[in-house]
């Protein structure tokens, strides 16, 4: 079976994986762009093979997210990047940057775990130390906005 991953960027801002053969189906968290095509799983061979899916949450509410199917990756690609061009103009600033903290939000939560230290939240006194060594508090998205902003890029 072909493996083949693609990841467009737009801005920095990864934004389209197009998965044959996942199986994965799409992603469950709503807070990241996803544009997702894939090919169907267990269908039969007569009918279409590849199926894609396209939203981005802030600013596509869910529900309104589009989606189709076709015989090929080609066509199928092909719908994807119209669907993608009409919704895209929808999406302001403000939408890509709420993805933008929500994503190193996430990443900077890994990294804490990773590192084996204790998020703020999870201690009594509500302190702990960034891995940069930057002592923390609840609410240190400021820090991790400014100082960490790319962090899961
Ligand atoms: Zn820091």
């Amino acid at each position: 079976m072909v493996e083949q991953h693609w990841r467009f960027q737009f801005g920095f801002l990864p934004i389209t994986s197009v998965a044959p053969d996942s199986g994965a189906g799409l992603p469950s968290s709503v807070m990241k762009p996803r544009r997702v095509l894939d090919r169907c799983s267990g269908v039969p061979a007569s009918s279409n093979q590849w199926k894609w899916d396209i939203g981005f949450y802030p600013g596509i509410e869910p529900g309104m997210q589009q989606g189709g199917s076709a015989e090929s990756f080609e066509v199928a690609r092909e719908a994807f990047e119209k669907a993608w061009l009409k919704l895209e103009p929808r999406l302001t600033e403000e939408h890509f940057e709420c993805w933008r903290r929500d994503r190193d939000f996430h990443a900077w939560k890994l990294r804490m775990w990773s590192d084996g230290r204790p998020l703020p939240a999870q201690r009594r006194d509500g302190r702990s130390t960034f891995f940069c060594g930057a002592p923390i508090e609840t609410g240190c998205e400021d820090h991790i906005y400014s100082a960490h902003r790319g962090i899961g890029a």
